[in-house]
């Protein structure tokens, strides 16, 4: 198997979750060997856990004073789409929220199509199982011949509550994952608008949940959204690794900052 990257460029736009401004994306090819490389004028950020800055509600990357916020989605996609190589230009310094799925980023996959290259694909397994741990939370990696996810949420939440996904996401990212939403709690939402951090979030990138029940017309996709997009973000922190993964993810109550640390113990 060789690598690959996109047969043309294209362009993606939308407002991004924390400025609230529009913002524009263009996927481009990128040479062997390059990875994923976000570029924020002449300064290139590559998609490597060592480059990342903050793990605060989403994963950003970062070089100097520049930042690249909300990589998760666009790099779950390009992992499912079986791309290695990669760039990624923005006018600004955040990845687009879109509709808070990755459903945008594997269309704008499919527009661009798939060129295969020379050099043969990389991979990347454990040798023994890695464990994190954190307050309640926890996440391992194991050595698997595909990449598995098995991934646990447990929320105080009468519509939420316990809920686990567990397969094989790279076969069924478009029908499992791509189109599980962002998600978030109104009680939050307050808070992080006051503080100028989610100015772009509305209910048509983000499940909010009130106390008892989801804002968003029509509720939620599916009882596990939840899980379900926990996963797709768990797949983001997972493309951060130098080649395609062949480990088995088990991550309960995780988050980023968890997923950051348990690739940054592996040995
Ligand atoms: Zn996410």
């Amino acid at each position: 198997m060789t690598q690959a990257t996109i047969a043309r460029a294209v362009q993606v736009s939308g407002i991004g979750l924390r400025t609230g401004a529009i913002s524009d994306v263009w996927l481009e090819p990128a040479a062997e060997d390059a990875g994923v490389l976000f570029y924020v004028g002449d300064v290139c950020v590559p998609a490597r856990v060592d480059a990342v800055v903050d793990a605060t509600l989403a994963t950003t990357l970062g070089k100097g004073a520049v930042r690249v916020a909300l990589v998760e989605h666009l790099l779950a996609a390009c992992l499912a789409a079986g791309i290695d190589n990669l760039i990624v230009r923005l006018t600004g310094e955040e990845v687009p929220i879109l509709d808070g799925t990755a459903l945008g980023w594997l269309g704008a996959f499919a527009r661009a199509g798939r060129r295969l290259q020379g050099a043969p694909a990389r991979w990347w397994t454990v040798a023994a199982p890695v464990t994190v741990e954190s307050g309640g939370s926890h996440a391992t990696l194991l050595p698997a011949d595909e990449l598995e996810l098995d991934v646990t949420v447990d929320f105080a939440h009468p519509h939420i509550g316990a809920q686990r996904w567990t397969g094989r996401p790279l076969a069924s990212f478009g029908a499992d994952l791509a189109w599980a939403r962002t998600f978030g709690f109104r009680r939050d939402a307050e808070r992080l608008q006051a503080l100028g951090i989610v100015r772009g979030a509305s209910l048509d990138n983000t499940l909010v949940f009130d106390d008892d029940a989801p804002m968003n017309p029509g509720g939620q996709r599916t009882a596990d959204e939840v899980v379900r997009h926990k996963a797709l973000d768990a797949l983001g922190d997972l493309a951060l690794l130098p080649g395609r993964p062949r480990v088995r993810l088990v991550a309960h109550r995780g988050g980023h900052a968890l997923h950051h640390a348990l690739l940054r113990a592996v040995p």
